[in-house]
């Protein structure tokens, strides 16, 4: 599978307090450190991790719509200029997690899902409608839902339609973000059914960021482990789940509760996450950590394979 989108070294900081009137120290939050992955043709790659872990800030890198403060991006192996950039926002889309505040409340579903189109002066007023009846279909909403209003439609049906509109561009990649949190259990395996359609229809790239491990486990190739806007793991779904390599990740797959004779709540992870405005020295992971050794304190670990396993990447002294 060729490449599509290429992170290489992303960081992200955001000053915080100090300026102004009163003077006072600046302090950076570091969202995303190092971080580098890409996402091949027609591949969905899992972004995970607990929340403040940095997914949604990587999202907004891909999708262009938070300029990173180190690194760089490629398209189609290009670096990403002003010239490349232009191809690429057609060509990555974004869905959100709540579909109701994505879409304006006072345009009709067909403006709504034409709109991309519109902004980018894409086809006449006639083909757009066209392209978003067509998009309405795929979707599996019914043709008169055109004509009505966000509003008038159910949580699952706006997800719908969010999709749809992100579709309308032709994209090659969607950065999903947290698309099923908002969604009853019962509708979050229908709009899963639904992306897994629609990406074999139009051989879409799926960029998918999400909390929750059992659903990454239904959708995915390959998933990446962020914490402390850190990548720790980077691995193919099936190597993940069956043998983690990182400490965290353990963590995090015993903390998905278990459905047995009786639903049983999954472990916590020890401990809090520490703050990205002061990250602790050496391994990020180290408070928290019950493999933890004088090494992990002082010396960052490198993202590399774990032990027999070329293509399953670890940042972790003690890899497995
Ligand atoms: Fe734990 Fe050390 Fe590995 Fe970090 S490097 S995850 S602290 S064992």
């Amino acid at each position: 599978m060729s490449e599509l989108v290429a992170l290489e070294g992303i960081g992200v900081r955001f000053p915080v307090g100090g300026g102004g009137l009163f003077g006072g120290r600046r302090r950076y939050l570091t969202a995303a450190a190092d971080v580098s992955f890409g996402i091949a043709e027609g591949e969905t790659l899992a972004l995970v991790g607990e929340s403040g872990s940095g997914k949604s800030t990587l999202g907004n890198v891909v999708a262009g719509l938070q300029v990173p403060s180190a690194g760089a991006l490629r398209f189609r192996g290009q670096a990403m200029d002003r010239a490349v950039w232009k191809q690429a926002r057609a060509a990555i889309q974004m869905v959100f997690q709540d579909p109701f505040g994505a879409l304006d409340p006072r345009m009709p579903v067909s403006a709504l899902i034409a709109e991309p189109l519109r902004i980018q002066g894409t086809g006449s007023p006639a083909a757009r409608r066209a392209r978003a009846a067509e998009l309405v279909a795929q979707v599996g909403l019914p043709v008169d839902a055109l004509n009505r209003y966000p509003h008038e439609f159910s949580g699952g049906q706006r997800q719908r339609i969010a999709i749809a509109r992100a579709l309308a561009p032709r994209p090659a990649l969607i950065v999903a973000d947290e698309p099923l949190s908002a969604l009853d259990v019962s509708i979050q395996s229908q709009i899963l059914n639904l992306m897994k359609e629609l990406q074999e229809r139009h051989h879409l790239s799926y960029l998918f960021i999400s909390h929750d491990l059992a659903v990454v486990n239904h959708l995915v190739d390959r998933v990446a482990v962020l914490y402390l806007g850190r990548l720790v793991e980077l691995a193919e779904r099936a190597s993940l789940f069956a043998k983690p390599s990182h400490p965290y990740t353990r963590a995090l797959l015993e903390s998905v509760p278990r459905i047995g004779r009786r639903r049983q709540r999954g472990r916590t992870i020890a401990g809090e996450m520490p703050s990205p405005l002061a990250p602790p020295p050496g391994c990020v992971f180290h408070p928290r950590c019950p493999k933890a050794e004088d090494v992990c304190r002082r010396e960052v670990p490198r993202l590399d394979p774990a032990p027999g396993r070329p293509a399953h990447l670890a940042a972790c002294h003690f890899r497995e």
